[in-house]
């Protein structure tokens, strides 16, 4: 299913880009289909998610982990961490997951990193905008994207969490650095490795940036695009501590 939908929506977007159409313009032309389940979008919520899609993406509210953001379901816990992060050991203080990466936000954010899509921006900044209390949580901070290696940049043409920490910033008034941190080791990627491993290969992946000066006393919010075991995040939060950052958050679009 989600590979016809994908298959649906980059169709769509190479047809845009052919006619060298601004997303407005063709969306009143050929109104979108969704990006999860292929059927016109015929709501308001997103502009490329449909209401039905959109009904079943889980906004994360309180009660949730401190650390993580993953929602408590039923039973209120005390406080503290959540089975993700219990062995986590952050050097992060807080963190922020603006929804469970599941459903659509998931298909947004892999047409965003994997078919050039750039049109999920204006969906996942706007589910940013339905999370209730983000923008105090947002307040005063710099955006930190969580660099990608120089090759895969190379590659991919763009950093998609500098995309969604920019556009963010952008919706929620705060300013994004895209200067502070390196991804100086090409770390493989994470999936086939646990625990232990992953936070081996990513120990010394991260480096503060030449041109990079960090203000002890300014917060600082890490940006990825999903929170899965907190490893990367916590390594570039590490390297951020280690050059005298005191306040060090984390704001993910999705909980994995
Ligand atoms: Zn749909
Ligand atoms: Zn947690």
């Amino acid at each position: 299913m989600v590979t016809h939908t994908h298959n649906t929506v980059t169709r769509m977007n190479l047809i845009r880009k052919a006619l060298g159409f601004g997303a407005g313009v063709l969306d009143v032309a050929f109104p979108p289909s969704c990006v999860s389940c292929g059927d016109m979008v015929d709501g308001t919520a997103l502009p490329h998610v449909c209401d039905r899609c959109f009904a079943k993406i889980h906004i994360v509210e309180d009660p949730r982990c401190l650390t993580c953001g993953y929602p408590f379901f039923g039973a209120v816990e005390s406080h503290g961490d959540c089975q993700h992060c219990s062995r986590l050991r952050p050097r992060f203080s807080r963190g922020w997951s603006i929804s469970l990466f599941r459903g659509s936000v998931r298909d947004l954010v892999y047409a965003l990193k994997y078919e050039n899509a750039l049109w999920a921006l204006d969906d996942l900044a706007k589910i940013a905008e339905y999370a209730e209390g983000l923008v105090d949580y947002l307040e005063d901070a710099i955006l930190v994207p969580v660099p990608l290696h120089a090759r895969k940049l190379r590659e991919r043409g763009y950093n998609q969490s500098e995309l969604v920490a920019r556009e963010i910033g952008k919706r929620f008034n705060c300013a994004t650095s895209t200067c502070l941190l390196d991804r100086t080791v090409d770390t493989p990627s994470q999936t086939q490795f646990n625990r232990k491993d992953r936070y081996r290969n990513l120990r010394n992946a991260f480096s503060i940036s030449p041109k990079g000066t960090i203000e002890p006393l300014q917060r600082y919010i890490l940006v990825d695009d999903v929170f899965t075991t907190g490893s990367t995040l916590n390594a570039c939060a590490s390297v951020l501590r280690k050059a005298g950052a005191k306040r060090v958050d984390v704001l993910t679009i999705g909980h994995g």
